[in-house]
């Protein structure tokens, strides 16, 4: 049988596709594009986990901020950051809890509309995780999660996503 090879959308890797083999070593995440499971389902992962810092973030800025919540702004700035500093969403919620609930300064400007203030706490902020980290690692919790700030946030809402990895669709007219 002829080979068929092709590029990993993930890794990059080429690799040959053996058509029987379909779902269970390789998938088309895009109907044009083939990967690997293994790729697919650590992107997945991958994926799952920023979606939920995503909305932690959002809904603690969505509850202080109120009617002065403005969602494109918000992502808007978010993403922006993300790609000019390589800030993430977990880091970004910790620099407003930090800077707020931790320090107790005033949330005056943040309830009118602003998170400004992270890319000036963001490094204290994460020292000071990584601190608390470090100490729940020396004693042998592991879970740094108990020494952090309780706080009032409406719980995440939970999300069950659709199995997106494996492409159901049936145009298969696209060889490369
Ligand atoms: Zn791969």
């Amino acid at each position: 049988m002829a080979q068929h090879i092709v590029k990993c959308l993930y890794c990059g890797e080429h690799f040959n596709i053996v058509p029987e083999e379909e779902g269970i070593t390789w998938f088309k995440p895009r109907s044009n594009r083939y990967a690997h499971v293994k790729c697919g389902q650590e992107q997945e992962t991958k994926k799952t986990q920023e979606e939920k810092d995503f909305d932690e973030l959002y809904q603690y800025v969505k509850k202080e901020q109120g009617d002065n919540f403005n969602f494109v702004q918000f992502k808007k700035i978010t993403d922006a950051w993300i790609k000019d500093y390589q800030y993430t969403y977990s880091g970004m919620l910790k620099s407003l809890l930090y800077f707020y609930e931790v320090k107790g300064n005033s949330k005056a400007k943040l309830r009118e509309g602003s998170i400004g203030i992270i890319p000036f706490c963001y490094s204290q902020a994460y020292n000071y995780y990584y601190e608390i980290y470090l100490a729940a690692q020396r004693a042998g919790t592991g879970d740094y999660k108990t020494s952090s700030v309780e706080i009032e946030i409406d719980a995440p809402v939970a999300k069950v996503l659709p199995p997106k990895l494996f492409n159901l669709d049936m145009e298969d007219e696209d060889e490369e």
